[in-house]
């Protein structure tokens, strides 16, 4: 096996863990050497595919040879895992939620800053292309002031796998979905929240949220809904924005999806009423076609650095990390938030967050 600069142990070699391999390849100076996982037949397949396999936790810490750890275990065991790894001198990348609380993960930074070593979260769903051309129309005011945004995710499969459905291994979806999206969400302005609302979805019956919908208004008057949902057998577009000039939509991952705004070189004309079921309505006909303009929403530039390169260029002191550890922070406080909101039911009002 190719040996580049540093050395990188997987812990947990399931799914995710699994993919890191793919991932990783193309990083010109980490490379992943070993595994470790509980479960044989997971050592087995790392053994396999050229890994070494180590036969424990300590046995991959007492490894001098060995860089960087990476965690891809269920959540509950994220915490323990970092801060061994920390204190062994290895540099650590965590798989998402980092931690179950806020609290867990200060405890984790604490041992990274005496260790000296860094610590960085896998929050990868902000290269996500969807994601990117949103920020954009957003930053770039596309649709003029956005006021408004949903962002979804719906399946119709339930709350995957095993470990996921329960509350001892930090289950359920607003940890496992809802912290992509509130990560994301929290990218796209610079205000603080001023109240959330938040219902969780149990219409499966397990003992974790299937789903969660939260209303989220920001300082600055953005207001935001943020919806997960494992029950929907037809899905509501992946992104709807409003902004003062016009709307965007993107629909799902295939990237379909269009901008339409008001257009500056024509003077409005207005919409011709329409058959709306009994009645007619001009009010909620769409808009005129000689005064809007439907755009295209465009693609993002793919030059932004990858999360493992921005890694290796923290450990070499050469970049800032493009996942700050207070961000992670700022989304799991967003998360005990809406956890609170729906289980008292009410809009916690006037938050510094
Ligand atoms: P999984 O169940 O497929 O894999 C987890 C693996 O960890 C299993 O092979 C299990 O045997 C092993 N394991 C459990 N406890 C362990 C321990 N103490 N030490 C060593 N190995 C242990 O789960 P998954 O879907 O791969 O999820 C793993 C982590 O990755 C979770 O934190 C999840 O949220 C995250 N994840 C992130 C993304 C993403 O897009 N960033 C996607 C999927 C999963």
């Amino acid at each position: 096996m190719e040996q580049k600069t540093y050395s990188l142990v997987i812990v947990g070699f399931g799914g995710m863990g699994s993919y890191h391999v793919q991932l990783i390849e193309p990083c010109e100076h980490l490379s992943v050497t070993g595994v470790y996982d509980l479960v044989d037949y997971r050592m087995e397949l790392a053994a396999a595919k050229g890994f070494k396999a180590y036969d424990s936790l300590e046995a991959v810490l007492s490894d001098e040879t060995v860089n960087v750890v990476l965690i891809a275990t269920p959540n509950d065991v994220h915490k323990s895992i970092a801060i061994q790894a920390l204190k062994s001198g290895k540099h650590v990348i965590c798989e998402k939620p980092v931690t179950i609380t806020s609290a867990d993960l200060l405890d984790i930074l604490a041992v990274a800053e005496e260790e000296n070593r860094i610590f960085m979260v896998h929050q990868n769903r902000r290269w996500d292309e969807d994601f990117l051309i949103i920020q954009d129309i957003i930053q770039k005011k596309k649709i003029g002031e956005t006021f408004h945004l949903e962002s979804r995710v719906q399946g119709a499969n339930g709350i995957p796998g095993d470990w996921r459905q329960l509350q001892a291994y930090g289950g359920g979806m607003l940890l496992d979905w809802g912290v992509h999206l509130l990560d994301q969400l929290l990218l796209l302005t610079g205000s603080k929240i001023d109240s959330v609302s938040a219902e969780l979805s149990t219409i499966l019956g397990t003992e974790v949220d299937d789903g969660f919908t939260s209303n989220i208004r920001f300082k600055d008057g953005l207001t935001a809904v943020i919806e997960v949902g494992t029950t929907n057998f037809i899905k509501l577009p992946r992104w709807y924005v409003k902004g003062t000039e016009g709307t965007a939509i993107i629909r799902d991952w295939d990237l379909s999806g269009e901008i339409v705004v008001n257009n500056p070189d024509v003077v409005k004309v207005e919409p011709k009423p329409i058959q709306a079921g009994q009645g007619l309505t001009k009010t909620m006909a769409p808009p005129s076609e000689e005064s809007t303009l439907r755009l295209p929403i465009g693609k993002p530039e793919s030059t932004k650095q990858s999360f493992y390169d921005n890694f290796v260029s923290v450990i070499e002191g050469k970049s800032e990390p493009l996942v700050k550890n207070d961000e992670v922070h700022r989304v799991l406080r967003l998360i005990e938030t809406i956890f609170e909101a729906a289980e008292k039911q009410v809009i916690l009002k006037g938050l510094e967050l």
